[in-house]
């Protein structure tokens, strides 16, 4: 836009713009220069002064006192300084969101990792010997006692497991022969072809996708071939008519062939949680027993700990798995270590697993519980408030993580709407806000499932349900 064309009204609005030291000089953006450099202030009162000269040449009508201009700054520079990375509240019932960060880890894993990240460890240290260590050998005993592994190894997640057993453990462009019904995409695009193909083999499929024989695998075993791999099929199900070969069956095929035989097992359960009225899912030391030669699976799925690819199998191919120089771009850090090696003592009980592991704990909520819980929440914002209508409904909980797909367990919702703004406002005021919470709509009510929810999100929840009701009050 050429100067002659700035009508004077607006010539004379950006006369006014106070200066870029006026603002810089105001005590309130001074007050940041210990945390943010004088530099950096500068630069964001530029922005703004920039961004508020945009708005008067396009004839906006835009508050231009040093009070807004300064409090714009201020905004930005505490945007600059502030962590993307925020806590939120999980009202949603599934325990497993993988958006909100898969499993909560117990107290004292958390203990355990704020011990090594402000003391020395001996990660890499041998402390019998004096000398150096191997990272590896933390998790190792633990993992063998509870799921009767030969050997074992830890990386950055399943995704990662897997990408490096089907690189390190055979030979490069040989196939892997799978089944049609186990070809799984995992979320972000994790997806088992693509796994295969980046792993430098070759993709055989067998069978149907419903349904897989024995002589399916039989018939596609050729000099060519690598390794069989099943993938356990944790995100979906087929239902109707389908048939899988047993474990033990494509197990003693790959062996009378002299091929290995590999499982990504998804999720990582190392108890068996039908009691919970859950359906049967194999676990990692049944797929041990079946022979497979190499089992993966997470480590913040239903094991309830932190991120982590967990490896377990025979010796021969553990080791060649250590030796693989793709394995130090997938290692584990030693936060990861401690909060995984802590989560597994738990299980050394199972019954106090169930206790202690958050995961487990949620998973394992009796009805009357929630539904006492539910009543709680209820009361709290009957009490703290005037404009909501709030009832107590039963409803379902998903698991999550990519488990127990089509599974739900029973559960209490506090279901409300507001007489001051639409469902959706509410539901967006209640994510927005400083708490971040994530409810779920339904049937144009917003619900709060109470079993994801801690001790302290009930009250947490009421209160901000009480400012959200002051706010609108104010505003209208
Ligand atoms: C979840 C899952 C993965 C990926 O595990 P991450 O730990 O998230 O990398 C791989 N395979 C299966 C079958 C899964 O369910």
């Amino acid at each position: 836009m050429s100067k002659k064309n700035i009508s004077p009204e607006i010539q004379n609005k950006l006369r006014q713009l106070p200066s870029v030291d006026e603002i810089l000089s105001r005590p309130e953006i001074q007050a940041w220069s210990q945390t943010i450099n004088h530099e950096r202030i500068k630069q964001q009162v530029q922005q703004v002064l920039n961004e508020t000269r945009q708005l008067i040449l396009r004839g906006e009508t835009v508050l231009i006192d040093p009070d807004t201009l300064a409090e714009k700054t201020t905004n930005k520079l505490q945007a600059l300084g502030s962590m993307t990375l925020k806590e939120c509240i999980n009202a949603t019932g599934t325990v497993l969101h993988t958006n909100l960060g898969r499993a909560l880890l117990a107290d004292e894993a958390v203990d355990a990792m704020l011990k090594v990240a402000k003391h020395y460890n001996n990660l890499e240290y041998d402390l019998d010997k004096g000398e150096r260590g191997s990272r590896y050998t933390h998790l190792t005993e633990i993992i063998k006692e509870l799921t009767g592994a030969e050997d074992v190894l830890v990386v950055n997640n399943n995704a990662a497991a897997v990408m490096l057993y089907l690189t390190a453990l055979i030979p490069a462009g040989s196939e892997i022969l799978i089944s049609r019904g186990e070809l799984v995409e995992i979320g972000d695009s994790f997806r088992i072809p693509d796994v295969i193909q980046s792993a430098g083999a070759v993709l055989r499929e067998v069978g149907a996708t419903n349904k897989t024989h024995l002589k399916d695998f039989e018939r596609a075993i050729t000099p060519e071939t690598g390794a069989l791999l099943r993938v356990h099929t944790s995100n979906y199900r087929i239902v109707g008519f389908h048939k899988m070969v047993p474990d033990s069956e494509v197990v003693s095929l790959a062996h009378a062939n002299d091929l290995p035989a590999f499982k990504d097992l998804g999720s990582g359960l190392l108890i068996n949680l039908e009691h919970l009225g859950l359906p049967a899912e194999p676990t990692v030391s049944e797929s041990l027993v079946a022979g497979y030669d190499v089992v993966s699976f997470s480590g913040d799925k239903l094991l309830g700990g932190p991120q982590a690819g967990i490896i377990v199998g025979k010796k021969a191919y553990i080791q060649k798995l250590k030796k693989h120089p793709l394995l130090r771009a997938l290692r584990v850090d030693k936060f990861t270590i401690a909060a995984l090696e802590k989560t597994l003592t738990f299980y050394l009980n199972p019954d106090y697993a169930m206790q202690k592991i958050p995961t487990l704990r949620m998973l394992s909520q009796e009805i009357d519980t929630l539904q006492k819980q539910a009543e709680m929440l209820q009361g709290m914002i009957e009490r703290e408030t005037t404009s909501y209508h709030v009832a107590v409904i039963g409803g379902r909980s998903q698991i999550g993580g990519g488990s127990y797909p089509g599974t739900y367990l029973p559960t209490a919702l506090v279901s409300l709407t507001s007489d001051q703004c639409s469902t959706s406002e509410l539901e967006q005021a209640l994510r927005l806000g400083p708490h971040h919470i994530i409810a779920r709509i339904n049937e144009d009510h917003v619900q709060f499932d109470v079993r994801t929810l801690l001790s302290e999100d009930m009250r947490v929840i009421a209160q901000y349900l009480k400012a959200i009701e002051q706010k609108n009050q104010y505003s209208h």
